[in-house]
């Protein structure tokens, strides 16, 4: 393992600060999922250039494809960066969707700032005592938690679920208060993957249910709530993709306009990550179609990193609202 004892070793931060702001302003800080260099470059540079704080996650996938010695100092990279940039934002590693103590304190003790457990598979008693145990190990350290009550449906990484099932309000005052987390993943009708909902074209998808987010945040006041699977698979990207050769045609995400409401509540950090791969994917395809003769990857991936930074700095000024906020 790398040789580093504490995440401020690295210059990053943990969420805390970030999560207070984010609930005094109305925005949420975005988190982005990466595994490699242009993706996390797209994502700071975008970060650095729209004032935004941000959150890099990684789920457990990702870390091992990145290597768990390796991304550390691809964190400590990006930090590096935005010093050069003059830019000061406030910078987090996270875990996502990690589902065991384990895998939560190799990230902790390998420098990542925050860690999710994810133990919603589990009965409400179980979950509750593995997010416990993580907490204590992380608070130790000053490193945040989040955790998750409700399933959400979707396929991203090693999670999958066929439907989903809604957080139960009730369940949430004595989950944050059994197991101390410092943040909560709820399920209101979001959804992994690319293709979220099943609608017939010209149909509009299901909103989102604000009603059991309004009654978690009048159980749980000032508490900050997540949000996964957060991707509005930009239309523009299916398109560019299905016209040079792919084959995305159900590809369907959430609005912006409902995320932006959600933003502006007690929710504090937004996950997006299909965006992201639709963007670079995009770019690729339509390269590779126009320039068939075209092997130089700077060619192709650097292209795709541009257009990851533009979609980066729209997300945080249109959805998120944390730009300027750093
Ligand atoms: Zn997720």
């Amino acid at each position: 393992m790398p040789d580093i004892k504490h995440y401020t070793e690295l210059g990053l931060v943990n969420t805390k600060d970030m999560f207070k702001k984010a609930m005094a302003g109305g925005y949420a800080i975005p988190a982005y999922n990466f595994n490699n260099m242009e993706q996390l470059q797209g994502i700071i540079v975008g970060c650095a250039q729209s004032k935004s704080p941000v959150i890099l996650q990684v789920s457990g996938s990702a870390r091992k494809y990145a290597d768990p010695v390796f991304l550390p100092y691809m964190a400590n990279g990006a930090v590096q960066m935005v010093k050069a940039l003059d830019a000061d934002i406030p910078i987090a590693l996270h875990l996502d969707h990690g589902n065991n103590f384990e895998l939560a304190k190799s990230c902790i003790d390998s420098g990542f700032s925050s860690v999710m457990l994810d133990g919603s598979h589990h009965p409400f008693e179980e979950n509750a005592a593995l997010t416990k145990q993580v907490v204590e190990y992380a608070h130790e350290r000053e490193v945040s938690v989040e955790g998750e009550l409700g399933v959400l449906a979707g396929v991203e990484d090693e999670v999958s679920h066929e439907v989903s099932h809604y957080t139960e309000p009730e369940e949430v005052e004595e989950f944050v208060a059994k197991t101390g987390v410092d943040s909560l993943a709820i399920s209101i009708g979001t959804s992994h993957g690319a293709y979220k909902f099943k609608v017939k074209p010209g149909e509009e998808v299901p909103p989102l249910r604000f009603d059991i987010l309004e009654e978690i945040e009048k159980r749980v006041p000032g508490f900050p709530i997540v949000l996964h699977g957060a991707s509005s698979i930009e239309p523009e990207y299916v398109k560019m993709i299905n016209a040079f050769g792919g084959k995305m045609d159900d590809a369907v995400g959430i609005p912006e306009s409902q995320l932006r409401k959600a933003a502006g509540s007690a929710v504090c950090k937004i996950n997006i990550d299909s965006d992201g791969r639709l963007a670079i994917t995009a770019v690729i395809r339509k390269i590779f179609a126009e320039n068939p003769a075209e092997f130089d990857p700077r060619k192709y991936l650097g292209p795709a990193r541009e257009e990851l930074i533009q979609m980066v700095k729209r997300k945080n000024e249109r959805v998120l609202g944390s730009a300027g906020k750093a």
